[in-house]
């Protein structure tokens, strides 16, 4: 049967991570070549209410699949992070900025111990301009993103060539530049 149903719409600030997040993971993996740029350390957190059809990682969407989030697992991260070799953090799920809680502390810390030595990796099921009108913990973690890979995951856009994405609808944007300049910019070493 052909899929016709589409990811859910959340209308600005319906979803907040106060009211879903159980502060759980999916997953973590360590010193990996395929979340980003580089050698990364990779945090999966538990829990998304968009729904894709055809998403990568469905057993996440419910947020209470893995285990709680806990200090220990931060301080592996961070000791993890602390190779020369890794160039930094990033965050998939489920949905980072539904689970803002956990991103929010494991974020501050890697600034606090290594300032922007490691960068900060994101992909969300939000875009950029649905962020641009959501809640202020959802903002403030977009303010630590060197990189937001943003939107839903398109089955009828889906193309497997493209870099670090799933549908072409989806952009590897540059943070900090789109921050200043008040508009996406679109992540300077894009190759397809
Ligand atoms: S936004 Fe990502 S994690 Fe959430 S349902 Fe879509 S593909 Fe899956």
């Amino acid at each position: 049967m052909v899929e016709t149903r589409l990811p859910r719409n959340p209308q600005p600030k319906e979803w907040l991570a106060k009211d879903h997040s159980l502060q759980y993971i999916a997953d973590y993996k360590p010193f990996n070549f395929v979340d980003g740029e580089g050698v990364r350390c990779s945090l999966y957190v538990s829990g998304c209410l968009f729904n894709c059809p055809g998403c990568y990682n469905k057993a996440a969407q419910n947020f209470h699949y893995g285990q709680p989030y806990t200090q220990e697992l931060e301080d592996q991260i961070i000791a993890d992070l602390s190779q020369s070799y890794v160039q930094g953090l990033t965050l998939l799920g489920g949905e980072p900025f539904l689970n803002t809680q956990v991103c929010l502390k494991l974020v501050k810390r890697v600034r606090k111990e290594f300032g922007h030595e490691k960068d900060i990796w994101s992909w969300s099921g939000y875009t950029w301009e649905e962020l641009m009108k959501e809640s202020d913990d959802k903002l403030e973690l977009l303010h630590y993103l060197d990189i937001l890979v943003d939107g839903r995951f398109l089955l009828a856009k889906k193309d497997l060539t493209l870099q670090f994405r799933g549908s072409s609808n989806q952009r590897i944007i540059d943070v900090p530049k789109s921050l200043q300049q008040g508009k996406v910019v679109i992540w300077d070493k894009l190759v397809h």
